[in-house]
Parts: C-alpha cells; structure tokens; sequence
C-alpha cells in the first residue's frame, strides 16, 4: 500500500485529535479540530458509537503511525526493535521514533513539519557526521551532529522554518545553532522529554501488538 496522499486535515479528523501533521501551520486558527469539526463523512449517530478495546487501541496505534508518517510495515519494524531493547517498550517505541532523521530535521525547526523534514532529507540536503545521509528513518546516536549541507543553507523554506526556533526554542536534548544550520544530539530522548506526545497511551499499542 503506498503513502497517503489526501487532505492531512481528514486524518486529524478521523482521530479526532490534533496530529500537527502540517508542522507550524497546524498552530493557525484554521485548523478544523480547533474549530470543532468532527469526524470526515459520518454523521452525528456514527461518532457517538461505542469502540471496543481493540478499536481504542487501533485508533492509538494509527495516531501515532500518522504523526510520524509511517506505513505499517515500516512502524512494526520499529516496534520490533523497541520490544528488543531493555526496558518499556512503549516508552521505546516513542524514543525511537523521535530519534528518527526526519523527526530530528523538524523538531530542530529545519523544516516546518515532519512531512518537508522527509522531503529534505529525501533531497540529500541533510549531512551527519560530516557524510550525507538520505533515509529519512535513520535513527540518531547520542552525539551526532547533524548539518544542512553547505549549498542549500539558502533554502528559503529552511529559512522560514527557522523562524519558529526564535519562538518555540528546541528540546533539551537537542542543540541548534540556527546561524550555522547546524545541530548536535546532546542526549537521547526519554518520554518525558516528548512534551507534545504527553496524550499518546503507548501502552495501548503495545497490548495491540501482543494480541
Ligand atoms: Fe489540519 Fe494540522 Fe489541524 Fe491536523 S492539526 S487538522 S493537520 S491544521
């Protein structure tokens, strides 16, 4: 099954929740979850049916798949590996998705969703280590040091994602030098330091997969 391409906005929708799936654009007043709007094409007796526990925990599983922009089999991979590493494997499975290249070019505000973070990465834009690397699912190591590479600092899309650094800063265990366009992982995340992510029950996803 390939990548979905429809309107963002209707998968919010769907999950009934804010996914800020259009990055920076998402803290506008458009967006139709602040404004109420239900879910895409069901009617009023539809949204109030009761779901089961296996729907509940699906619904978490598709939020979480849909904020990181993974299609299953990409997303079982890393629960896979999360349930290999040493401790909860809930907690893992989020770590690790933060740690994804992808999730590191956005939330260093070089790019102003997850979904312009892939692009860029995608373009080979994007150097770690001083090498190119262009698999917007790597996963990053303490220490790495991440840079825009050289000829497309001017980027004016890096440019205007750059913007939000001054308003919104960047995590703790992140580093940026938004002059040089250049940052450093100065720890590996822990789930309390995924601030946004506070409502995802990644427990459910967890009790998903053991079924
Ligand atoms: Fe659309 Fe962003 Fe609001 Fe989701 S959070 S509905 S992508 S504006």
């Amino acid at each position: 099954m390939g990548r979905y391409l429809g309107p963002q906005c209707r998968l919010c929708r769907t999950e009934k929740t804010k996914l800020m799936l259009k990055g920076d654009r998402c803290k506008s007043d458009k967006c139709p979850i602040a404004k109420r709007k239900g879910a895409p094409g069901k009617g009023p007796r539809a949204r109030m049916r009761k779901i089961s526990d296996y729907g509940i925990q699906l619904r978490e599983k598709q939020k979480l798949k849909r904020i990181y922009g993974m299609l299953e089999k990409q997303f079982k991979i890393f629960f896979e590996k999360a349930e290999r590493m040493k401790g909860i494997t809930g907690e893992n499975l989020l770590c690790l998705l933060e740690r994804r290249l992808d999730n590191i070019i956005y939330r260093m505000h070089f790019a102003s969703s997850r979904k312009q973070a892939r692009q860029i990465v995608l373009h080979g834009h994007v150097y770690i280590n001083k090498r190119k690397v262009n698999i917007p699912s790597y996963i990053v190591k303490e220490n790495d040091e991440i840079e825009i590479k050289e000829n497309s600092k001017k980027l004016i899309m890096i440019k205007e994602s750059l913007k939000e650094f001054s308003r919104a800063g960047v995590s703790q265990w992140l580093e940026v030098d938004p002059d040089k366009l250049y940052g450093k992982v100065k720890a590996l995340p822990r789930r309390g330091d995924i601030l946004d992510m506070a409502d995802i029950r990644e427990q459910l996803i967890v009790e998903l997969y053991s079924k």
